[in-house]
């Protein structure tokens, strides 16, 4: 572990060939901090049979099958679940587990041929910032996957582009009893600009799939100065730019004809679309599938509508997809996963050292 709280490993090559790449798996050991993530109780249905999961420390936490079609597609697997108060954490514990369930298999099989594997576990993935100090040339791989994601049989390679505007509207703030002719109130400016905004489309609330949108999140608020914070999502640059462009002529819009109102607009970039860098990579992805076909699954890839750990280290020299993990409610209390889709992500890991060392020469 280095002094930021990354830890590192590696399982030993196996292989005779030479040139096998070193590949990765990452898993963050943080959880979200939007549900209370210590004093977990996790509980395991076994033989899971479609009737109500009741989550006994509070009973109106209730999982149903009719509610969620995901675990209607679990029936007879063994499912875990928190009980009622906390997160189970499964998110990204589960990839921590898979990853070092792998490790220990390879171990005790060292007649499995694959080249040398590093694994490595990050904090502070949940507040966007597990990429920040992770150190990819001690890392050494050519490539990694993140285990961090849903649905047995995902592989995720495409992620969001990212900016974060901030659009502060100033105006003139004097005592309101002697206001008239002189106050120009910034909140009011802010407020017009919202409303400026569609609500038919480019809204987190409207949209799904390729369509990005602009979704002001925190305002900031009083008569003098108002500033409003922006978050900017699209798949493509060009398409992020093009979103602040429009942003930014509606908040011109709002100043333009006010004496005394002035708006100040500041970009700054969150993460970047991985496809760009992946795209370089074709084999990353393809050995990923074939992994997957290996363990039985049929590969899914979608879109991720947000980053990843893999976005950011893509774009740091480390290409990075993500693979399912067996997650599902992420950062919900009604978070489950399944023991055997986990099973299944530990399979997809062992295949997937062994493909990269039958694909080398
Ligand atoms: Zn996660």
């Amino acid at each position: 572990m280095d002094e930021h709280g990354y830890v590192m490993g590696t399982i030993p090559a196996t292989t005779a060939k030479l040139h096998v790449p070193v590949v990765g798996f990452i898993a963050h050991v943080d959880t979200s901090p939007e549900m209370q993530g210590h004093e977990v109780r996790p509980i395991v249905h076994k033989n899971y049979d479609g009737r109500d999961l009741v989550l006994p420390d509070d009973p109106t936490a209730v999982l149903r099958a009719a509610d969620d079609p995901a675990l209607a597609a679990h029936i007879g697997h063994d499912i875990v679940t928190a009980s009622g108060h906390t997160l189970l954490g499964a998110d990204d514990k589960a990839g921590v587990a898979e990853i070092v369930a792998a490790a220990e298999y390879l171990m005790a099989h060292p007649e499995i041929p694959h080249g040398t594997v590093r694994v490595a576990f990050t904090p502070d993935e949940e507040i966007g910032r597990g990429a920040n100090r992770f150190d990819v040339g001690r890392f050494g791989a050519l490539c990694a996957y993140t285990m961090d994601g849903g649905s047995a049989g995902e592989v995720e390679w495409e992620s969001f582009s990212a900016d974060a505007m901030t659009i502060t509207f100033k105006g003139f703030n004097t005592h309101p009893g002697y206001a008239k002719g002189r106050m120009v109130n910034a909140i009011k400016l802010a407020a017009d600009f919202i409303s400026r905004l569609p609500t038919d489309r480019l809204s987190p609330e409207t949209t799904d799939g390729y369509d990005g949108y602009v979704h002001p999140y925190v305002m900031d608020a009083s008569v003098d100065r108002t500033s409003v914070r922006i978050l900017i999502r699209d798949f493509s640059t060009s398409g992020l730019e093009e979103k602040e462009t429009f942003v930014e002529e509606l908040a011109r819009a709002v100043v333009a004809d006010r004496k005394g109102a002035s708006v100040e607009i500041m970009i700054s970039e969150s993460y970047r679309n991985m496809r760009e860098i992946l795209e370089g990579y074709p084999e990353v992805v393809e050995c990923a599938r074939e992994a997957i076909r290996r363990s039985g699954l049929t590969p899914v890839e979608r879109p991720i509508r947000g980053g990843t750990d893999g976005s950011r280290l893509s774009f740091m020299g480390l290409p990075t997809p993500n693979l399912f993990a067996g997650e599902h409610n992420f950062h919900s209390r009604l978070e489950w996963v399944s023991a055997q889709d986990m099973d299944k992500a530990v399979e997809t890991i062992v295949n997937l050292c062994r493909v990269w060392e039958e694909r080398t020469t």
